[in-house]
Formats: structure tokens, C-alpha cells, sequence
């Protein structure tokens, strides 16, 4: 099992162990690709062909009953990141590689539809570099914290949407004298 190394062979070996119907631990402590992350199939599916461009994606699997780990991987070789404790690390990790930089891009508030959508959508384009939407670049955005879940296909070239907690407000002096 140590020859294997990357999201597709990994996945294949997942899936064989599927068709061998091997038993249920085995099973669940092989690495596969997260659930609906780029790449990811039906237990019974076939393996994702390899792209053509880095894509990012996450691996995962069982430690104990309860407990899953992460690590981010590629599509298109057999890079793969540390283990993780969360998804969304791991799919960060996974942007290391297939998109060097993306930790300096502006971080947005999600766009609003219509016309104002439209200057939002040319914006973005316009402050991010040059095709980077093209290449299956991710798009940053605020949310509202609690969020565990970086959001796959959401970005104009179909790349993932990475979400960044909001900073929270200040909150007014009168505020925290009452609460004192
Ligand atoms: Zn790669």
C-alpha cells in the first residue's frame, strides 16, 4: 500500500476495495476523495480521470469511529499535502500547490445579483490576476463564522470558493460596561 500515492490512485484503490467487498474497517481507513471534493465518485463508480491542470481536491479517512483526517491532494499528480484535522485546511494546502498566491488575494463580501452582480463580477476580475479564473483559480469570500466548508465549482471558472471568517465588529464601549 505504500507505492500508492496521490488522489486518483488512491480513489482506485478505494474503489477495489468496494468491488472486493472488503470488510468494513479496511474500507473506511483507505484513503478517498472527500465527499462531493473535485474528483470524488459513487462507491460503485469509476475512477475520476486525471486533469489536465493541477485541480485541487481532499483525501480522507477513518482513525477511529468517530474521528476522520484530511489531507489535501491534486488531480493531475500525485502531490498530497499534510494530514489534517479539517477539510478546509486541507483543501488550502491543496491551493498551495495547484494555485501558488492565493493566500494574498483580496478576500470579497459575496456579490448581489443583478446589475450590481455584474460591476461586482467585473471588480473582481479586474483587482485578481490576469485569467486566474481561467485556470480554475478560487474566489475569496467573507461569511459569517460558523462555517466548516470551502465550496467546490462556486467560482467563475469553476474553481472552489474559499471562505474567510468576517473580523468581527468592535463592540461599542457602552457595551462591555454593561457587561462587566
Ligand atoms: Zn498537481
Amino acid at each position: 500500500m505504500t507505492d500508492i500515492a496521490g488522489a486518483i490512485a488512491r480513489q482506485r484503490h478505494y474503489l477495489s476495495l468496494w468491488k472486493r467487498h472488503a470488510d468494513r474497517d479496511t474500507i473506511r481507513q483507505a484513503w478517498s476523495i472527500g465527499y462531493a471534493d473535485p474528483g470524488s465518485t459513487a462507491p460503485f463508480g469509476d475512477p475520476p480521470d486525471p486533469t489536465d491542470r493541477h485541480t485541487a481536491t481532499s483525501l480522507t479517512r477513518a482513525v477511529a469511529d468517530t474521528r476522520w483526517i484530511h489531507r489535501g491532494a491534486c488531480l493531475a499528480c500525485p502531490w498530497e499535502g499534510e494530514e489534517r484535522a479539517r477539510r478546509d485546511e486541507a483543501i488550502e494546502d491543496a491551493h498551495d500547490h495547484t494555485h501558488p498566491g492565493w493566500r494574498d488575494l483580496a478576500i470579497f463580501e459575496r456579490s448581489r445579483t443583478g446589475k450590481a452582480g455584474a460591476v461586482w463580477a467585473r471588480h473582481v476580475r479586474a483587482v485578481y490576476p490576469d485569467r486566474w479564473f481561467e485556470a480554475g483559480g478560487p474566489l475569496r469570500l467573507y461569511v459569517d463564522p460558523p462555517f466548516d466548508r470551502h465550496e467546490p465549482g462556486a467560482a467563475p471558472g469553476g474553481g472552489f470558493i474559499l471562505y474567510t471568517a468576517r473580523p468581527k465588529k468592535p463592540q461599542p464601549d457602552g457595551v462591555q460596561l454593561l457587561l462587566v
